[in-house]
């Protein structure tokens, strides 16, 4: 058989790859710890799940405007004014299925084939996929780790020039729980107004952060707002991952586009689950709050844990819940590692490689467990990797 061309840089997601393997062998009667699939491990929030099933009960299970209900985008477009400081209007905000579509739709209405799209690597996998997709040039821009995992901002200046088109960013990070600062922003906001390029701001984990720290958004830097896509959704903060919902923030004239693109591939979002959507954003917060205060506990316990491991460095992230710890005193390729530990510990993690080649060296761990869970998957870590 053969396929259209444009797809064969297409790849699974490396979490699925390592996921089917621990599940072969579960299969055989190996005990796993789940490390690396990246969703909340806590039940959608009871509010949620009885607005969408009483929405189902009352019938709204029925097509809706494609870029999202009246309803659903004025409650998106208040919650974000409110959370950022920004003045934002319904017509600025497009539901879609998950926040993926708006990753993807936007890419498609602004890159052009041969136009270059700076990323973040190590990063979402989703990024370079869409870009080649669109037949633009990805451009990976390395990250430091010891700043937060923010860009390499020399080697930013000198990739950033008049072809780049879009600029991704993505703060707090999958899959290094960084978060960019302020002053990086800054810097990267000036390269794009004075390179005129778009930035597509990848905020999904905003409300996941530690120590009452504030995301800082690129959106509300001056004359940014015009030039910059905002996307985030509930898939995160509200333990929403199946039910797929998410949003973009963009200038009104793109929405329209986007509103075309999502007419003629999916349509609409189910109507029930923006139901369930408007409940999530004008609902209590507390169970937000609260999960985020267990998230920052186990990201103490996992940090505390991987640095007491001889030959393991861990940064400790500001946001997510991953950790992305250096594994390069083994001398062992991510890859190799990733799988000797779940060989032979049991403990599934993702080599840091399968989020670009910056990535090789580190692996990438999900803290969305359990702390009993996370404590026993350090200490089968430390038995294995001290044999080597
Ligand atoms: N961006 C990043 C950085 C993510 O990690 C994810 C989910 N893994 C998404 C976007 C997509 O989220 P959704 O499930 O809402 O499509």
């Amino acid at each position: 058989m053969s396929f259209a061309r444009r797809t064969q840089h297409l790849q699974p997601e490396g979490a699925y790859q390592v996921l089917a393997r621990a599940q072969a062998l579960e299969a055989g009667g190996h005990k796993i710890i789940h490390l690396e699939i990246g969703q909340p491990d806590f039940e959608t929030f009871d509010n949620i799940r009885r607005a969408g099933i009483k929405a189902i009960n009352d019938g709204l299970t029925r097509y809706t405007p494609p870029a999202g209900m009246e309803a659903l985008r004025r409650a998106i477009a208040t919650d974000a004014s409110q959370r950022r400081g920004l003045d934002i209007r319904p017509e600025q905000v497009v539901v879609s299925p998950g926040a993926k579509p708006n990753l993807f739709f936007p890419v498609m209405a602004l890159v052009e084939p041969g136009d270059e799209v700076i990323y973040p690597d190590p990063g979402f996998p989703t990024y370079e996929a869409m870009v080649r997709l669109a037949g633009g040039t990805p451009i990976p821009v390395p990250l430091l780790e010891d700043n937060h995992f923010s860009f390499d901002l020399q080697a930013f200046n000198k990739l950033v020039n008049e072809r780049t088109r879009l600029i991704i960013l993505n703060s707090p990070s999958n899959p290094t729980g960084g978060v960019i600062p302020l002053s990086d922003l800054e810097r990267i906001a000036q390269a794009a107004q004075r390179h005129n390029c778009w930035v597509m701001s990848d905020e999904i984990y905003a409300r996941i952060a530690y120590d009452h720290l504030r995301v800082p958004s690129i959106a509300t830097l001056p004359g940014m707002l015009e030039r910059t896509i905002i996307v985030d959704g509930f898939s995160k903060t509200y333990a929403m991952t199946g039910w797929r919902l998410g949003y973009g923030i963009m200038p009104a004239e793109l929405a329209e586009i986007i509103q075309l693109l999502l007419t003629h591939s999916v349509g609409c979002t189910a109507q029930f689950v923006q139901v369930a959507g408007i409940e999530a954003l004008t609902g209590p917060q507390e169970a937000v709050d609260q999960v985020l205060q267990e998230y920052q506990h186990r990201r103490d316990v996992i940090v505390a844990g991987l640095n007491s491991i001889p030959g393991i460095a861990c940064q400790l992230p500001q946001g997510a819940f991953y950790v992305f710890p250096n594994i390069k005193s083994f001398g062992y390729s991510s890859t190799d590692l990733a799988n000797l530990l779940l060989d032979r510990a049991g403990v599934a993690v993702l080599p840091g490689s399968s989020f670009g080649g910056y990535g090789e060296g580190y692996l990438r761990l999900v803290y969305s467990n359990s702390v009993e869970n996370i404590e026993l998957a350090i200490e089968m870590m430390r038995q294995a990797l001290q044999t080597l």
